[in-house]
């Protein structure tokens, strides 16, 4: 199953310095994009069709994503939304992780896939990890066995819960 995730670009009149990644509680989440911010949020797993047209529901901004934002931080009642947007989230449905590291049963395909929408935070440390597999044939700094395709084999999901 693939997340469809839809996302607005906004700016606020007042700065919020070094303003966080926030996962509110409802779901939503926000950070700071170039000049703005960019948040989103994906629909409930009821309504999460693999097959949902790339179309932004416009009226989701004013509707669903303005009040939490604004309830959250009072800056962002004086917000305008510039984009919107859909898209897809590349996801991992088993456990909502990574998979990372060689494949057990075919030489040469290394995965590092399956982020389920925290891989950019997670893409320095995969890519040293990786690199190391590769040239060394195993971790050095960081041990990503955890992540390895194994667990899917043998039932042993790694939950991650925080997924937005
Ligand atoms: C709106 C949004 C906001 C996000 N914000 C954050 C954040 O704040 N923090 C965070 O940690 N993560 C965030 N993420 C998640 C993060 O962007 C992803 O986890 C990360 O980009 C995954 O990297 P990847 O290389 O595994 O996959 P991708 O970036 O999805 O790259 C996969 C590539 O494979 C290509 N491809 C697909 N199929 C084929 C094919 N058959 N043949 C050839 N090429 C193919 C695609 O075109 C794409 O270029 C966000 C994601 C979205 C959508």
């Amino acid at each position: 199953m693939r997340v469809a995730a839809a996302c607005s670009c906004s700016t606020a009149l007042t700065p919020l310095p070094a303003c966080p990644l926030v996962v509110d509680t409802s779901g939503l989440w926000f950070r700071p994009e170039g000049a703005g911010y960019i948040c989103g949020i994906s629909p409930p797993e009821s309504e999460d069709a693999d097959d949902l047209p790339l179309e932004p529901e416009h009226a989701q901004f004013e509707e669903r994503l303005w009040p939490v934002l604004a309830s959250r931080v009072p800056a962002f009642e004086a917000l305008r939304q510039t984009r919107a947007w859909a898209g897809y989230y590349e996801y991992n449905s088993y456990d909502h992780n990574g998979i990372v590291g060689a494949h057990p049963q075919i030489p040469g395909l290394v995965f590092a896939n399956g982020f389920s929408g925290h891989g950019l935070q997670q893409s320095p440390a995969v890519g040293r990890a990786v690199a190391e597999l590769i040239v060394h044939g195993g971790y050095r700094t960081l041990d990503l066995a955890p992540l390895a395709f194994e667990r899917i084999a043998r039932g042993q999901p790694v939950l991650e819960l925080n997924v937005v």
